[in-house]
């Protein structure tokens, strides 16, 4: 269990106590007053303190309930029905070339804006499946990276992450600011990060709370092939998959060129030589943000996404990320809960009705 340290959670509402919240009112009250925003170091906190347990670092996906009250969903201007931006990332490397290419410093600023714009990223798998339990007053955004590039993601000699590489820039951020997570979503075809053994690359993915998708063996335009060709090229990358990864479950895809086949089913249901795949979601390629999980609008089979990219192509990071300062999923801090203002015209999923707060 641990204690939330957002300044934003510091507005108890008997309301908004969550299941986990009765036992730690009780002990709170026991010390002999509310609820105080513990932002004591941990190396200078006197041993006796009898909030030992309370941790200075706030993990934005640390397990839920909290224990403080939530805040009142209008205080954080929570909004979970509001749009989440995907972002889609292809190359980063110095001297990028094309137009989905960008520079690591690119990168660095784009995740900086994100964290410091109180951004938290969470994997495909979790928006798929509506996991979102995030800190009141925080957003999550999808990070999304395809092609298995190898400026995407490179182990060095020693088995660490290479700091010049994608993954390497985004932890050195989420280091910088703490509740920020490491965490994405690749999209790999047969050859992930350019290595013929990608095993140690891909198990170290899994292992660290990366999500790991397909994107089919040859990123082959899944419009250009008969179903039984569809389902060979998912079928191809879920069998490289699941010979690498044992156990691991893939859960969503996205489409090479954001081609749709013929059937839409086959980009995430089907059988090829005995292998059977079966996905929760599929990416487009573009042209703007998701909406939410939990709104009417939601089709897990075609999700939007957002290029990341900085200059003059329409529709971009760029573009989008300002506009969505007043149209963003905003979480209010309780995974069971989903407030949204009355006024937002956005109309919720029928399978989500019971949990409805709208304010
Ligand atoms: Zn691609």
């Amino acid at each position: 269990m641990s204690i939330r340290t957002d300044p934003l959670t510091a507005l108890p509402s008997p309301l908004r106590l969550c299941t986990g919240c009765l036992l730690t009112v009780s002990l709170l009250s026991g010390c002999g007053g509310a609820p105080q925003q513990e932002t004591v170091d941990s190396a200078t906190r006197p041993s006796a303190n009898v909030a030992a347990s309370v941790e200075p670092v706030p993990d934005a996906m640390s397990a839920s309930p909290s224990v403080f009250p939530l805040p009142e969903p209008a205080s954080v201007r929570a909004n979970e029905l509001g749009d989440i931006p995907v972002l889609m990332i292809h190359q980063v490397e110095e001297n990028a070339r094309g137009d989905y290419a960008q520079t690591p410093e690119q990168f660095r600023q784009s995740m900086e804006y994100l964290a410091t714009h109180r951004y938290v990223p969470v994997t495909a798998a979790e928006l798929v499946t509506g996991d979102l339990d995030l800190p009141a007053g925080t957003s999550p955004v999808v990070l999304t990276f395809d092609d298995g590039h190898p400026s995407q993601f490179r182990l060095l000699p020693d088995g660490t992450v290479d700091p010049s590489c994608a993954v390497g820039i985004l932890m050195s951020v989420a280091e910088k600011y703490p509740g920020f997570r490491a965490v994405g979503t690749m999209y790999v075809n047969e050859r992930p990060f350019g290595r013929s053994d990608p095993g140690p690359e891909l198990r170290w993915l899994a292992s660290h709370g990366w999500e790991i998708g397909n994107h089919t063996a040859h990123h082959a335009n899944l419009g250009a092939l008969d179903t039984a060709g569809v389902q060979a090229e998912i079928g191809e990358l879920h069998l490289l998959l699941a010979e690498e990864l044992p156990g691991y479950q893939v859960r969503t895809m996205s489409l090479p060129f954001g081609i749709m086949p013929d059937d839409p089913a086959a980009a995430y249901r089907g059988t090829w030589q005995g292998v059977t795949y079966s996905y929760d979601g599929v990416m487009l390629v573009g042209a703007g943000p998701a909406p939410s999980p939990y709104s009417k609008d939601w089709n897990p089979f075609a999700i939007p996404r957002i290029r990341s990219w900085h200059g003059s192509i329409d529709l971009d990071e760029d573009y989008w990320m300002p506009r969505l300062e007043h149209t963003r999923y905003i979480s209010d801090g309780d995974p069971h809960v989903i407030s949204y203002p009355r006024t937002l015209g956005v109309e919720p999923a029928p399978h989500v009705a019971a949990q409805l707060h709208p304010y």
